[in-house]
Parts: C-alpha cells; structure tokens; sequence
C-alpha cells in the first residue's frame, strides 16, 4: 500500500482528498501546516501533494526542505493564480502539478503517473545477476532479498564487472579502473584475492561460481543468466 501526504490547508480539499485516496487504496496522512508537513514526512511516504499556499509559509520552500532530506514524487496543488510561478516549482524537480479546482479521478491518474515513472526510474538502477541485485540507488547489494555486506573496493570490483553482463574485462582493465578511485594498493595477486572475497560473499558455490565468472587467459566477466560454467 503506497502511502500519500496531502500538505494542504483547505480542510474541506485535505478530508475530501484522504476519503477519496483511501477507498482508491492509498494509506494517508494530512498536514495543514509546513511545520506539521516537516514533522509527518519521513520514509514511509511514497507521494507528496503540496499545497503551494499554506499559512505558515512557502509551499516551495517546504518542498525545496523536505527535498533535502529525501527524494519524494510530488504533485503541486496550485491556485489559478499560482500557475506561472509552477514552472519554477517544476524546474526544482516536482513531478506533476493540478490547479484547483480540479476532479479528482483526473489527480488519481496523475498519482498513478508520477508513481509508476518514479517506480520505473528506481528499476533502471537495479541490476539483477542470478539471485543477486545491485541497487545504485543506495550502492547496495542483496543476495536472495537479503543484504550482502561487500567493502568499498569489493563494491566496486563487482560493479565495474556488472555493469556490463557478459563483456570480458582483462585484468588490467578491472586494476586500471581500481586505480583511478583507490589507493589501496592492488595487483595482480591481490584482484585475485579480492575476487575471491566476493565469490565467497554472492556466490552459492564460491568454488563453482556462476556470476563472476573467470575467461581463461584474458580475464573475467559477469554473467547474468544460468549458464555452463567453465571454472
Ligand atoms: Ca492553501
């Protein structure tokens, strides 16, 4: 269940939002104030509906703050009258805007616009190998749902490799890009080690690996479907 924090002032627009977005399945929470919007929004909100003016301040500004803290789908909800300034709402990264008065079931559709494009966008971050994702959203590894807690320098081996499935990377090239962001010193033996590391840690079978597989005398690549393995 995705839920929803209307910032808006008009209690009649606020009730009258929340009764229609739970029957349509949306968890909400209401604010009327920036200071009460600052104190509701935390990481369980999916979407803001913010209200462009609120007694206790600047809509764009609340949003500009909260913004700070974390990345949320908005939709402005504007006055005719606000509607040119919304081009510098939109330009500071609102997804969508609506003036009122508007129908609600129009809202709902842009809700579920700005939510499955947001949804989209964080998917594009994901790499899947076997049963392991890479989230770049958060630099953060799980194997079978569950965290898998790699060091920087391990992170970024497996990255350099999964991002491109299946393109053999020599040796060299995995060291060259380590050197460029590292200082730990890492040779030839040492990628050896480290890569070893990291089978340990994603792979079921570390001595049988099926996602970082070695190329005999070139290298290594990332493979991301089940195939024969050579190692
Ligand atoms: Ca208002």
């Amino acid at each position: 269940m995705k839920t929803i924090l209307i910032v808006e002032d008009d209690e009649t627009i606020r009730t009258g939002l929340k009764y229609f977005l739970e029957k349509e399945n949306f968890q909400v929470i209401e604010a009327s104030t920036c200071k009460e919007a600052l104190l509701k929004v935390s990481n369980s909100i999916n979407l803001l509906l913010l209200d462009l003016g609120l007694p206790d301040g600047d809509g764009f500004l609340l949003f500009q703050k909260i913004m700070e803290k974390k990345k949320i789908p908005t939709i402005f909800l504007t006055a005719v009258d606000e509607e040119v300034s919304i081009v510098r709402g939109l330009d500071m990264g609102a997804d969508d805007y609506i003036t009122k008065p508007f129908k609600v079931r129009e809202l709902l559709s842009r809700i579920n616009n700005v939510l499955r494009r947001y949804q989209r966008s964080q998917e594009d971050n994901i790499i899947h190998l076997h049963n392991l994702t890479i989230d770049l959203n958060g630099a953060r590894v799980r194997k079978n749902n569950e965290d898998v807690f790699l060091t920087a320098l391990e992170y970024k081996i497996l990255l350099i490799l999964g991002l491109n499935p299946n393109k053999v990377f020599t040796r060299e090239q995995i060291l060259a890009d380590i050197w460029d962001t590292n200082e730990a010193f890492v040779n030839d033996n040492t990628l050896t080690v480290y890569i070893k590391r990291i089978r340990e840690k994603i792979e079921d079978d570390p001595n049988h690996p099926k996602i970082i597989l070695t190329v005999r005398g070139l290298g290594y690549k990332v493979s991301d479907q089940s195939e024969k393995v050579t190692d």
